[in-house]
């Protein structure tokens, strides 16, 4: 099979079973999901909307969430991995945005990765989700159905994933391929019980 071919089932599969998805991170304001990306890492997106809505009702506004207390923020968030760190980043990343960006959150992806906590995942996704802007950050779901459906090899990190994914699908489906993969990663091709016997892709996948 072709790669073109491959590329167009894994696209029309994807469209079938997950054809309407988006973010899991429950937000409501731009700079919630900015906290809420980086609060995601490591970690599973149930276990930061269940601390979320607590942290953001305590502290109402970005100015009163810059002034927080580190103690209370880590003990609204301590039930999320490594929540020590992650609750030194949401009080500087609420102290940046109102010091250096009047409380609104940039486009630029190198203005973005310069909050704590912030790499080039976390961006791409805070890109996309708020600004539509394509992007195709690659987490650890996406890394590992890339490598069995053979579109990366065994060795690439993240970011070639990232690139080499970008060069496969057209720019217009990068948003949609990026939640469809992940879904796909969370719910049928998960790391240890994938299910297989309802996968159409088995014909060309690596994994035995
Ligand atoms: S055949 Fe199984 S391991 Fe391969 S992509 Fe489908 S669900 Fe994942």
């Amino acid at each position: 099979m072709t790669t073109k071919n491959r590329i167009n089932e894994i696209s029309s599969f994807l469209d079938e079973v997950f054809p309407n998805v988006g973010c899991e991170l429950n937000y409501n304001k731009d700079y919630e999901l900015v906290i809420a990306v980086m609060l995601s890492a490591q970690t599973t997106d149930v276990s930061v909307n269940k601390v979320t809505p607590i942290l953001f009702d305590r502290y109402k506004t970005l100015e009163e969430l810059a002034n927080a207390s580190l103690f209370d923020v880590e003990e609204i968030i301590h039930s999320i991995g490594l929540y020590k760190n992650k609750a030194k980043n949401v009080i500087a990343i609420a102290k940046s945005l109102v010091e250096n960006y009047d409380g609104v959150v940039p486009s630029d992806k190198n203005e973005l990765q310069k909050f704590p906590g912030v790499g080039n995942k976390t961006a791409g996704v805070i890109r996309a989700e708020i600004f539509r802007i394509p992007d195709l950050p690659v987490d650890t779901h996406i890394l590992r159905i890339s490598k069995r459906l053979g579109l990366t090899k065994k060795d690439d990190d993240p970011l070639n994933t990232e690139i080499k994914l970008k060069k496969l699908f057209p720019e217009s489906e990068w948003i949609k391929l990026h939640h469809q993969l992940i879904h796909f990663g969370r719910y049928m091709c998960t790391a240890r019980s994938p299910q297989c016997e309802k996968c159409k892709l088995a014909a060309f996948c690596n994994k035995k």
